[in-house]
């Protein structure tokens, strides 16, 4: 008979196994998707409610893979970050997102934010090396909004990086501000010029008294600093109300519209702006 120590030695290598298996299969997956230009792109408004008018969107991955149906973001980008297949997915946003501009109005004020994992900022040549290849290469009529994530550490950032970023006009912005550890030292290092409070804080508005505290205390910080606000996840007049009483008029969220295939959006815009 197998001694009990083998027998759960050996389940415990093959559920291992297992498990590299599914994410070796996960990385070929989100190779296969780039290559099949499986992901689509979907483009949520930012409202500015003072001027009553869209400022820009928001450019939001889908994922429809016909092997294993629809793959949420919050699953794939984690995924992607953690094989090291995020570089080639936002070169695929860029560049897909480059191609769809007639989409949009040509308005150097109007804002196309883009979700760049902190990966990118790691070697300061690549990300200008792929802004030139991939979005500066078509002359685009509006600004470039870049939405940093801090889900994992910032690396050193240079400062001639930021300097080059701000010379070819674009902006920065620490997406989903407040949730991740560093939000201090990001501002020191980053100079960003958007924060945009994270929808768990949006949402506590009314409800949570800790973290509506940190909500506010979010907005002091941005206004003392100079540092614009979006709030993200806005889906009640009250949340809006409050964010607008407090002087944040930059709203993103389903009270407004939810994410929208670029093709609908040039419709959506001529119903909204008038
Ligand atoms: P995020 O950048 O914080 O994007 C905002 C998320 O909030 C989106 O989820 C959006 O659909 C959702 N949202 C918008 N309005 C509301 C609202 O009123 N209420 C609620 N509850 N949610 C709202 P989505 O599209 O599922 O994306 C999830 C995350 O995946 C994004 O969070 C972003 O971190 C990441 N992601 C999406 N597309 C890309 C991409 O192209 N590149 C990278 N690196 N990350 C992406
Ligand atoms: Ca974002
Ligand atoms: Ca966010
Ligand atoms: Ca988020």
């Amino acid at each position: 008979r197998l001694p009990l120590a083998l027998i759960f030695g050996l389940l415990a290598a093959w559920i291992t196994w297992i498990a590299t298996a599914r994410r070796m299969s996960f990385s070929w997956e989100i190779n296969m998707g780039i290559a099949q230009r499986e992901f689509t792109l979907f483009c949520q408004p930012l409202l500015n409610t003072r001027a009553q008018r869209c400022d820009g969107v928001e450019i939001l991955l889908r994922w429809n893979n016909p092997r294993l149906g629809p793959i949420t973001p919050d699953v794939f980008i984690p995924i992607a970050e953690a094989k090291n297949l995020i570089l080639p997915l936002t070169r695929y946003v860029l560049n897909e997102t480059a191609k769809e501009l007639h989409r949009f109005p040509a308005d150097p004020k109007f804002h196309i934010g883009i979700n760049v994992a902190a990966a990118h900022l790691r070697d300061d040549k690549i990300l200008l090396e792929d802004l030139n290849n991939l979005w500066f290469s078509v002359n685009p009529t509006v600004q470039l909004t870049i939405e940093l994530t801090e889900r994992d550490a910032l690396h050193d950032v240079n400062a001639g990086l930021l300097r080059a970023l701000h010379g070819k006009n674009i902006q920065l912005a620490i997406d989903d501000f407040g949730t991740g550890n560093s939000s201090l030292s990001w501002l020191e290092k980053l100079h960003p010029d958007v924060l945009k409070i994270d929808k768990s804080f949006t949402h506590a508005i009314g409800t949570d008294a800790v973290n509506s505290t940190v909500t506010d205390i979010i907005i002091a910080l941005g206004q003392r600093l100079n540092i614009e606000l979006v709030a993200e996840g806005v889906e009640t007049p009250e949340q809006a109300n409050y964010l607008q009483r407090h002087g944040v008029h930059l709203l993103q969220g389903y009270l407004y519209a939810p994410p929208m295939p670029l093709e609908e959006f040039p419709q959506w815009l001529a119903e909204h702006n008038g």
